[in-house]
């Protein structure tokens, strides 16, 4: 039965653009000269640079001051993320712990864990990974293996984690484990625990990208004992509180400005004068990219009223993903162009592309998803 898939508008606040110009400005500050801008938001991390940001307020915009955040809106927060991406800036230290980690405990966390650790990452000190795929577990969340089993004082935790974003040099992971037997529900038996990724049971091995970076990783849990209060949420919660996550995860600006960088350098390199085919590459990639942003301020504007916006998210990412992907292969046929500035980002996005539609849920699923709530499965 269609449910109903609805963009409210939503509209940016009165200080938005005092607020873009702040951190336009700060960039300018921050940034080196010399740095590459990547609107990638895992393509560069700097614990340095986090810090900056907790400092000015704009990690944990929109969580409550007593945990050392803003209390500002989620539309003040969409503005702050789509300056820091399509300025490049290195934001992927905190990316995780700012958008997901923090706000899961928050709903779900016990006092103590808030106090723990959300004055923490408000400040740009602690960072987490996401815990989520396993070897042969990807799409198919529900089957994952690893277990955590009830013994004195906690969980004994053992399996293993892959494609772990960054988990080389964050300080916590969020797993979703096995707490119970697997039964006929799928999705029953799971649990969310807190992984402190520096325990010595714990062993980290790099993957290189297609790009040869190490991005992320593969992590083995050998008998890891996770202390009851690193438990989030009621033992057995663990898939209703992923998915939960899911708004946050795919509806953000992250989702379709990953190629940015591209576009920005594309009309610098064809400069006042592009020809008919480059004006019209512009005007389509533009026009999209402003629909995009209309949709995702609307989940934000959702998300500020305290709705669960998720069939709204997995569109924003579907279609998002999708623009993103296509950038640097359009614009890599209306050139030629010259500059090696411009070659670089394009070669570098080209080489990163292949990833944009997997991250966060492949394409295929986010069709599911949005299928089911259109009735068409
Ligand atoms: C850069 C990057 C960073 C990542 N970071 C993290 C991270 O930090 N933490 C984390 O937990 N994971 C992370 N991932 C993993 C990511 O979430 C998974 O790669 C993704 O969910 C797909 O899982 P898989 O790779 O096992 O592919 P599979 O699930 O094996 O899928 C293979 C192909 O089959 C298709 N397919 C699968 N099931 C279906 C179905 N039911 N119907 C139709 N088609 C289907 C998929 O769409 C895909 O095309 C990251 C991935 C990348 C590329």
């Amino acid at each position: 039965m269609f449910q109903g898939i609805a963009f409210e508008p939503a509209e940016l606040p009165d200080d938005a653009p005092a607020l873009r110009e702040e951190v336009r400005d700060f960039l300018n500050e921050a940034l080196d000269p010399t740095f590459r801008p990547n609107s990638d938001f895992n393509a560069g991390e700097s614990a340095e640079f986090s810090s900056q940001l907790g400092q000015r307020g704009w990690i944990g915009m929109t969580w409550p001051a007593e945990y050392g955040g803003g209390e500002r809106s989620f539309l003040e927060r969409y503005v702050v993320t789509e300056e820091l991406l399509a300025g490049g800036a290195p934001v992927g230290a905190h990316w995780i712990a700012d958008r997901q980690s923090g706000p899961l405990l928050l709903r779900f966390g016990t006092e103590e864990q808030r106090q723990f650790f959300l004055p923490r990452i408000t400040k740009g000190e602690c960072f987490f990974s996401i815990g989520m795929s396993e070897p042969d577990t990807g799409s198919d969340l529900a089957s994952i293996k690893s277990t955590a089993k009830p013994v004195d004082g906690g969980w004994l935790l053992n399996g293993s984690k892959i494609w772990s974003s960054g988990a080389h040099m964050n300080h916590y992971m969020v797993a979703l484990v096995r707490t119970e037997a697997p039964s006929e529900n799928r999705h029953a038996g799971m649990s969310q625990v807190i992984i402190d990724l520096h325990d010595p049971n714990v062993t980290i091995k790099g993957i290189a990208n297609l790009a040869g970076d190490r991005d992320f990783n593969q992590v083995f849990f050998d008998d890891v004992v996770i202390p009851h209060d690193r438990l989030v949420g009621e033992p057995g919660n663990g898939w209703q509180q992923v998915i939960s996550e899911l708004s946050y995860e795919r509806s953000g600006p992250e989702r379709f400005l990953s190629a940015f960088r591209v576009l920005v350098e594309f009309v610098r390199e064809v400069g006042a004068d592009p020809n008919d085919a480059q004006a019209a590459l512009i005007g389509k990639l533009i026009s999209h990219l402003v629909t995009l942003r209309r949709m995702s301020i609307s989940v934000a504007g959702m998300l500020e009223q305290g709705q669960n916006p998720n069939v709204e998210a997995a569109l924003v990412k579907e279609l998002g993903n999708n623009f993103e992907k296509q950038v640097p292969e359009l614009v890599r046929l209306a050139g030629p162009f010259l500059s090696e500035r411009f070659s670089q980002t394009l070669n570098d996005c080209i080489l990163h592309a292949p990833s944009f539609t997997l991250r966060g849920g492949t394409r295929e699923i986010l069709r599911g998803v949005i299928a089911r709530e259109l009735g068409l499965r």
